[in-house]
């Protein structure tokens, strides 16, 4: 039998019914009505990020949001090019990775997950064209200062990369006035649509600039603008049924009140999961000062009876889908707040998590209820 999960994770999220009925339908990859879909959705998402063609395009991408991030970087990077990436998180060291396999000389600069990149970590020197850097670095959640970053590698004349993943669509970004060249994000994080495809917001004067970079013809992001743009059509197969969620999924935030309102809903179940989880014993692994709305990482409670795998199960079979953790040090697992999710769905979560607690024979802080009848 198919149960309903509540997913707090880092994505895939949880979604509408509404978005997930909206691929009850086939459409042709040349159907004029998809077409015009996967343009409103190319000129919406530009919106999101306060900019607009000609200054700025968006290009859609197939495949999962890592994808998108190997296209940006084979594909806008030239030979002689060099790529600083700036790294508090996993996702940053996975930028340096994929660099690093694409053969683009790269140099790195890592910092404690605990802290959030800044401007004067930056050391670009002679020789480095590009830097990159993660919005909310969806390891702990915390959030790095695009627009300082932005300043200091405009000023520094090299061209800024961004990993927006897990933030675009829930916390403001102007990609124009924070002098990002190329963001990146997906389908399936805060616009709340289901995995398939992913995007860029590619500004255009630094795109068109890159004729004859690419290292890879699928992943090649020019030539994916190029095609979108001269026929509206995906050079390979385009996730039809996706795209028809997702442009649900923009309508759903646009009713919802847009990024603002989509901000406020994450807050709360941030402020009540961090709350309810205090009140059971967790500590969360960041500082509340660097902590953002997104997701948690909460250490592991002191107790010999714990178990990450055992309590990951146990919730799973009530209905509540958490993450384990990525940080490098200390043991963590991670609790999202992003998707449809709401106060209902958190209270339901804290309610499972303590009956787990009691089940695993884990003590609880004194006072705190068990959650199991006292009958
Ligand atoms: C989720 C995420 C990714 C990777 O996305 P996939 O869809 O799993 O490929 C990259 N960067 C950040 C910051 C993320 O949160």
């Amino acid at each position: 039998m198919s149960v309903t999960k509540l997913l707090f994770t880092p994505g895939p999220l949880t979604t509408s019914r509404t978005v997930k009925e909206a691929m009850l339908r086939d459409l042709g990859s040349r159907d004029g009505e998809f077409l015009a879909i996967v343009s409103d959705i190319r000129e919406r998402l530009l919106r999101l990020g306060c900019c607009s063609s000609p200054n700025y395009e968006c290009v859609l991408m197939q495949g999962s949001g890592t994808f998108a991030i190997e296209s940006v970087l084979s594909s806008v990077i030239p030979r002689d090019g060099k790529l600083l990436v700036l790294i508090n998180g996993a996702y940053g060291r996975r930028i340096a990775q994929i660099a690093r396999v694409n053969g683009i000389a790269v140099d790195v600069v890592e910092i404690p997950e605990t802290r959030e990149v800044t401007a004067r970590d930056l050391a670009v020197h002679p020789g480095i064209t590009h830097v990159a850097v993660v919005h909310c670095e969806t390891t702990t959640g915390i959030l790095n200062p695009i627009k300082e970053i932005g300043a200091a590698v405009s000023r520094a004349g090299a061209s800024l990369i961004v990993d927006a993943m897990s933030s675009f669509g829930a916390v403001p970004l102007n990609v124009a006035t924070c002098s990002i060249d190329y963001l990146v994000s997906s389908a399936n994080k805060c616009i709340e649509g289901v995995p398939g495809f992913a995007f860029v917001l590619a500004r255009r004067e630094a795109l068109v600039a890159t004729e004859g970079f690419a290292r890879s013809v699928s992943l090649d992001l020019l030539a994916q603008w190029m095609g979108l743009e001269k026929d509206g059509q995906f050079r390979f197969t385009p996730p039809t049924h996706v795209l028809l969620a997702f442009r649900q999924a923009l309508l759903e935030l646009e009713k919802e009140g847009g990024i603002e309102a989509r901000a406020a809903r994450y807050r709360e179940n941030y402020r009540a999961t961090v709350a309810g989880m205090r009140a059971l014993g967790f500590e969360e692994y960041l500082h509340p000062r660097h902590q953002s709305y997104i997701i948690t990482s909460f250490r592991y409670p002191d107790d010999p009876n714990f178990s990450f795998e055992e309590f990951y199960r146990r919730l799973n079979e009530k209905g509540c889908v958490i993450y384990p953790g990525k940080v490098s040090e200390g043991n963590c697992f991670r609790i999202g707040h992003i998707g449809q999710i709401f106060q209902s769905n958190v209270r339901d979560l804290l309610a499972a998590v303590r009956s787990t607690l009691y089940e695993m024979g884990i003590d609880l802080p004194q006072g705190v209820e068990t959650g199991i009848a006292d009958s």
